[in-house]
């Protein structure tokens, strides 16, 4: 299906790892260790491993805070003030935006509940938002408390798109069908990127289109997209998306996350948003004035002065994205993952099965593998030796082979780790 002629034995991995122009990288990160060696380690879709320049990056500005004090804000090497906007470019072209577009703040849940604020604009006929059934917890409170925040409920208000019976995913139908029938209830579209859970990707493009046309607004959650897949924001066209920059960003726990807003809301100073002096127009900020005027663009709903040492460590990580690029880490992720589910697949075991798509574009590096019988017994048998996963109650192992630092060797040792536990 993917046109990939994999090969069973370990000389075909070693040759794979030889011939990757990417191999190199690997080098870039820090493994965790485990009886004194490297882990095999396949769970950056939940915390990306550690670059090991970004304690330098952190340093120089602690350093700076050290030497200058208060007067870093405008005379260190790169002043604190604009300091956010060392990560402008390389975001936008991260996610495929222009730059007045996008900007790095807060984390993800207040970014997402920021962007409700302004996008969901509930009234008596049209008050309804639509996610994925099983959305992951934090979309799925803030979109409940939004809904009663404006005096609705999520019973009715809240519609859960569920996976036909049998079924793991959501078929892409579903979704357009729903939005087809209902869209003249529906204020808000606010799907993920790629499902946390069972790793399939949404065809935003489409989703946005079809919403649109039925004059909801549209947004989408990236968490598990961004850094995974090449994302075309602008052209896309959603109101909003935002992420976070600890999973396949690196950037590490907890890091300053990102936010996108559509060039077509950059002046729309009639939204209702929460304000923050930092996003104030930066020429008149520091008069200290009372009234509030946003700057343009996505800037424009910054609350507070950022914290540099997330966003040094942030650009380690992005240094190397910008270096690397979105086609070639595409590239070598379509191959990796195909590799990982061809080796499963040789393994006639009906204790487990895959639930994310077999179609390359429905999805990123994540696989999602159903172990419907003492699964959690054998997560915790594999990351005893080492090998690190991520286990999801009830039933699922979740691994993604990252194309940044892992490699074909680490896929076949998994893939002959998870055989063994398995059988
Ligand atoms: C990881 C993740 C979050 C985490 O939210 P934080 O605000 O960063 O703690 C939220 N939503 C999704 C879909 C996620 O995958």
């Amino acid at each position: 299906m993917t046109g990939f002629d994999f090969q069973t034995g370990e000389d075909f991995a070693v040759a794979m790892d030889k011939s990757d122009p990417l191999r190199s990288y690997r080098e870039h990160f820090f493994f965790p260790k485990r009886l004194g060696r490297d882990c095999l380690y396949l769970c950056g879709h939940s915390l990306g491993l550690q670059p090991k320049t970004v304690k330098a990056y952190i340093e120089q500005d602690l350093k700076e805070w050290a030497e200058l004090g208060v007067e870093g804000h405008f005379h260190a090497k790169h002043p604190w003030v604009p300091y956010h906007r060392l990560l402008t470019d390389q975001t936008a072209e991260l996610v495929g935006a222009k730059a007045l577009e996008v900007v790095v703040m807060n984390s993800l849940t207040v970014n997402l509940h920021l962007m409700m604020v302004s996008f969901y604009r509930p009234t008596k006929a049209r008050n309804k938002i639509v996610i994925e059934r099983g959305a992951f917890p934090s979309d799925q409170y803030a979109v409940q408390s939004q809904i009663r925040f404006h005096g609705f409920d999520p019973a009715t208000a809240l519609i859960e798109l569920t996976p036909l019976p049998g079924e793991s995913c959501i078929r892409e139908e579903q979704i357009e069908g729903l939005i087809e029938r209902s869209g003249e209830e529906i204020a808000l579209i606010m799907l993920c990127g790629v499902n946390y859970q069972t790793g399939q990707a949404f065809n935003m493009e489409r989703i946005t289109r079809v919403g649109q046309a039925q004059g909801c607004i549209v947004g989408f959650d990236l968490a598990h997209a961004a850094g995974n897949l090449p994302l075309h924001l602008h052209d896309w066209a959603p109101d909003f998306a935002v992420w976070c920059s600890y999973k396949y960003l690196n950037g590490g726990p907890g890091c300053i996350a990102g936010c996108f807003v559509h060039e077509r809301h950059a002046r729309a100073w009639d939204l209702p948003r929460f304000a923050g002096w930092w996003g104030h127009d930066e020429r008149s900020r520091f008069q200290m004035g009372p009234q509030f005027q946003p700057m343009p663009g996505a800037e424009g709903w910054q609350l507070s002065n950022p914290p540099i040492v997330s966003l040094a460590s942030l650009r380690a990580s992005m240094d190397i994205f910008h270096e690397v690029g979105m086609q070639r880490l595409r590239a070598k992720s379509i191959s990796l993952t195909s590799y990982l589910e061809f080796l499963l697949n040789q393994n006639s075991s009906t204790n487990f099965s895959i639930v994310t798509p077999r179609e390359p574009v429905q999805r990123g590096a994540q696989l999602s593998i159903r172990i419907p019988q003492n699964g959690r017994a054998l997560c915790n048998e594999l990351a005893k030796e080492g090998i690190i996963g991520d286990w999801r109650e009830p039933d699922t192992f979740r691994v993604a082979p990252v194309p940044l630092y892992n490699s074909y060797h680490d896929v076949f040792r998994f893939a002959g780790h998870f055989r063994s536990a398995i059988a």
